[in-house]
């Protein structure tokens, strides 16, 4: 008999789907092997012990069982079900974006401390903070950093040139500011506002760690951004493989 590998490790729980009739695959991001998607077994069952401990954006500690293609929960306990968060609506679809953005830029199985960090700090930002838009931006900047995507903000990502409060623009194909000269020539850039590029470059600067006062309509355009960029990559990353099929097909 063959014993079954175990390995225990805190995590965020990203999303469930339920499975079969009282099954659920939750996909969590851990501390210590990354994004990982695992089976719940019976955890629909009112007489399930893991059930509460298996919520979105509730960071648990779980103890899996290595499996064949995927692992299964074999316990799991609740370190923090943020309830501040669970309580308010709004707080909550915040919570809700944290985690699927966390799910759509990222890999199974790929260790990154980093974004582990970045979440639960993003997380305990959201229940602490006065103003969620601005959490949703620093996490955004962050993630996107500790993922090797930091968008350029002082220079101009075509010609170099340095970024002067002016008519600049934003190309997410690029991954950042074009400066007045370059833009008109950059078709998938937009203008971005001088405030809202301030904002942002603070943010960066500073990882967040210092408050900031925006007016709401900067912070949206700021938000909408890089919210933007996010998806450009989320897109680019999921074409790949499916060109890279085609390409395959084809062959040399
Ligand atoms: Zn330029």
């Amino acid at each position: 008999m063959t014993r079954q590998r175990l390995y225990r490790t805190p995590a965020v729980i990203l999303k469930r789907m339920d499975l079969g009739e009282a099954d659920r695959i939750v996909t969590l991001f851990s501390r210590d092997e990354g994004k990982v998607r695992a089976v719940a077994k019976g955890v629909r069952r009112t007489t399930s012990r893991s059930a509460g401990h298996l919520e979105p954006f509730t960071l648990s500690d779980v103890l899996l069982a290595v499996g064949r293609e995927l692992d299964v929960v074999s316990q799991a306990d609740t370190l923090d079900a943020f309830r501040e968060i669970r309580e308010n609506l709004d707080l909550t679809t915040h919570a809700f974006y944290l985690t699927e953005l966390v799910d759509l830029l990222t890999e199974d199985r790929s260790e990154n401390r980093a974004v582990y960090d970045i979440l639960l700090e993003g997380l305990r930002s959201l229940r602490a903070s006065t103003d969620a838009r601005l959490v949703l931006i620093t996490f955004h900047l962050q993630l996107l950093e500790a993922l090797g995507y930091r968008p350029e903000l002082r220079e101009c990502v075509n010609c170099r040139a340095l970024i002067e409060p002016d008519r600049n623009h934003f190309s997410a194909l690029l991954g950042g500011v074009v400066c007045p000269s370059c833009g008109p020539a950059e078709p998938t850039a937009h203008a971005i506002g001088t405030s809202a590029l301030k904002l942002l470059r603070f943010v960066q600067a500073t990882a967040g760690q210092r408050s900031v006062n925006a007016a709401p309509h900067i912070g949206r355009e700021a938000e909408a951004l890089l919210r933007d960029y996010a998806e450009h990559i989320i897109e680019r990353r999921l074409r790949t493989p499916a060109l890279m099929a085609r390409i395959q097909e084809v062959g040399p």
